[in-house]
């Protein structure tokens, strides 16, 4: 195998300044990838390359594919693969970055900071029993539901580029092996925090808190309690991101604390899905046994995770141990009630509401629960009432339905905006157009066993303009047959 080559002059643009490298060395190890035998490139987002100043036109397809097979790497890269831990469905774990490498922390023009990471670049000292590798279809579906959830305005890391490397990697079957190009805000997770504080205690947690708040929340660093200010900016993010999902109907599949960022981006798209029929016990993952992960738990694993986060802080909160675990406690058990102000908020704007009311909560909780009786498709159930009129499906003629419906009308009418504004709202937060699992199946088994990628691309383009509803992608509107429903998703390794 060659081993990595260096770009001695860059003309894509790379501006990288690897800021977590200057951490301590025992948060990282510093390594390259293993290089590949023959990389091709599957997937390129040329709109994210130049939203980050990168200019990968000016490379050929092949050096393109080098690139992110991590065979050459730009001057200015120092990769490491991430030390960190995590509780896995419930039980501590020491993990890192067994198949991912932190290429570098790229600075676009406008000088944000991003980290760029290939995922399935080869085993590292945190590989345990893994080969560090990723297959083809696991790596496309992260590319695809994470630029749809970007699409969707939920905050995300996002994928550049997934290229094959002409080796096979050994699964439950023989599978073409991939390398996903992920792009986050950064890879800081609450599993970082649990494994740093167990190594180093309370001095290298400080390092770690400073870091992030230098990195993901600036103004805290004035505060008079800036590790405080730190969890509850955190606890904030999270409410506001739990809440985004599940008012588009998304479960994540596998929230163990190694992956939540601290940055409150979605990270690490496994066995996740959204939901076709509204049920909120719905799980997915084939390794999610007892629902852990269900579509409705994930607020309480949220908190979950974030009481483990509070943990590794206690020493920065206060010197006398009673008092920081008081602050802690305080701080997670409001929680419950950031998320649901987050909830409601969404939901509003999901029903045309641009005011609030006390009965809002039942108007919502009704409208769910008969979606639940009645087996009504999630994503198509708000948008056919964000319609000037509602379809003629016999499922609106349903008493209940229409007695509701009456109720919400009247509610429309106690406030000052137009209709008119209600339907331009509810269109804005409704998609029309999301990644069924169906559709993402039939994608990525055309992609990764034949080789066809029309249906892919066809699918992310609908899937990442999800508010427009085109008539020429009416067809990712259709809920799938009983035939058709996809009741797993598989852990994506
Ligand atoms: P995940 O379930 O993808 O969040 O991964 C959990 C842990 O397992 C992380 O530490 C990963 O780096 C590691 N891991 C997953 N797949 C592999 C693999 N094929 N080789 C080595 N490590 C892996
Ligand atoms: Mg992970």
């Amino acid at each position: 195998m060659q081993p990595n080559r260096k770009y001695t002059n860059d003309s894509v643009g790379w501006r990288f300044d690897n800021s977590y490298a200057r951490l301590p060395e025992s948060f990282y190890a510093r390594l390259h990838p293993v290089p590949v035998r023959a990389p091709q490139l599957a997937m390129l987002n040329h709109t994210l390359a130049e939203s980050l100043g990168l200019d990968i036109r000016a490379l050929s397809a092949e050096e393109t594919a080098l690139l992110f097979a991590g065979n050459v790497l730009p001057a200015a890269a120092q990769p490491i693969a991430q030390a960190y831990a995590g509780h896995q469905y419930g039980h501590f774990t020491m993990l890192g970055d067994g198949r991912a490498i932190l290429f570098g922390e790229h600075l676009t023009p406008a000088g944000s900071r991003f980290d760029i990471q290939l995922k399935g670049s080869g085993q590292t000292p945190f590989s345990r029993r893994g080969d560090g590798r990723a297959a083809l279809a696991p790596m496309l579906r992260e590319y695809l539901i994470s630029e749809a959830m970007h699409a969707l305005g939920v905050p995300t890391t996002r994928s550049l580029a997934v290229v094959t490397t002409g080796e096979s990697v050994m699964r439950e079957t023989v599978l073409p092996g991939a390398i996903l190009t992920r792009v986050a805000a950064s890879h800081i997770r609450v599993g970082t925090f649990e494994y740093v504080v167990r190594i180093g205690g309370a001095e290298s947690i400080k390092i770690l808190a400073d870091y992030a708040i230098q990195r993901h929340y600036p103004a805290l660093g004035e505060a008079d309690n800036p590790y405080l200010a730190l969890l509850h900016s955190v606890i904030e993010r999270q409410a506001s991101l739990v809440a985004k999902w599940l008012l588009v109907g998304f479960i994540h599949g596998v929230m163990n604390t190694d992956n939540m960022a601290i940055s409150g981006e979605t990270i690490d798209y496994g066995p996740c899905a959204f939901m076709d029929v509204y049920d909120p016990d719905t799980v997915f993952s084939s390794i999610d046994h007892h629902g852990r992960y269900r579509y409705r738990n994930q607020p309480h694993i949220a908190q979950w995770n974030l009481a483990r986060f509070a943990e590794t802080l206690l020493p920065l909160l206060h010197s006398v141990q009673e008092e920081a675990v008081a602050l802690a406690e305080a701080a997670i058990h409001q929680f419950p009630a950031i998320f649901q102000e987050y909830w409601l908020a969404g939901m509003r704007k999901k029903l045309g509401l641009f005011t609030a009311e006390a009965e809002d909560i039942a108007l919502i909780e009704i409208l769910l629960t008969w979606m639940q009786q009645h087996q009504a498709d999630y994503t198509n159930t708000f948008r056919a009432l964000a319609a000037e009129s509602l379809p003629h499906d016999a499922l609106f003629q349903n008493a209940e339905f229409v007695e509701w419906h009456a109720r919400w009308q009247a509610r429309l009418s106690r406030q000052s905006e137009s209709r008119q504004s209600s339907f331009h709202l509810m269109r804005a937060h409704n998609p029309a157009i999301h990644p069924r699992n169906h559709r993402v199946e039939e994608a990525l088994t055309a992609a990764s066993e034949r080789g066809n990628y029309s249906l892919l691309q066809r699918l992310l383009a609908a899937v990442t303009n999800p508010y427009a509803d085109e008539p020429e992608y009416h067809d990712y509107r259709t809920p799938p047959a009983p035939s058709e429903c996809v009741y797993q998703t598989f852990c994506g390794t």
